[in-house]
């Protein structure tokens, strides 16, 4: 009888939606960043839609940063990474921006993952949120930053 109540206090334990603490997120569960993730890719999938518009209406996307110091802002290249992600030019978008792929792959599972719960698809649970996700995409971001700009330096100037 008492191992029966234990089971299912474990069981509702199991059930309950993880609740994350971190200087990041304050608290909050898996399927909030979900929604946040979503809310990013529809921001993304915006601006890719509407930037060849604004090219075409002679609106340049550049950069203030490389205009006003002649280096690489941490986001350089960003743009043409998502354009050769999206074309399914994964190598291409890697050496324009690593963090583009990163993102892309990452969220792209997280984001689908989360929906498949939802669906109820058996055996899938939506993927949980790490701090280890953001300290690895900061890295990427710094580490390119850093090589981009020590190759323009001895190649190109
Ligand atoms: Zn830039």
């Amino acid at each position: 009888m008492v191992d029966k109540e234990i089971k299912t206090e474990i069981d509702k334990d199991i059930k309950k939606p993880s609740r994350l603490k971190g200087w990041l997120y304050g608290s909050v569960t898996d399927r909030d960043i979900f929604w946040v993730a979503v809310i990013m890719a529809v921001v993304a999938a915006f601006a890719m839609a509407i930037l060849p518009v604004l090219e075409k209406m002679g609106i340049h996307n550049h950069c203030v940063f490389y205009e006003t110091t002649g280096y690489f802002c941490p986001g350089c290249g960003g743009t043409r990474a998502a354009y050769a992600f999206i074309k399914g030019k994964f190598l291409l978008s890697f050496i324009y921006h690593p963090i583009v792929p990163y993102g892309f792959i990452l969220g792209g599972l997280y984001i689908l993952s989360h929906i498949l719960e939802m669906i109820h698809v058996p055996h899938i649970k939506g993927m949980k949120f790490r701090e280890v996700y953001v300290w690895i995409g900061l890295a990427i971001i710094l580490i390119n930053w850093i090589v981009k700009n020590v190759i323009l330096l001895l190649y190109f100037r």
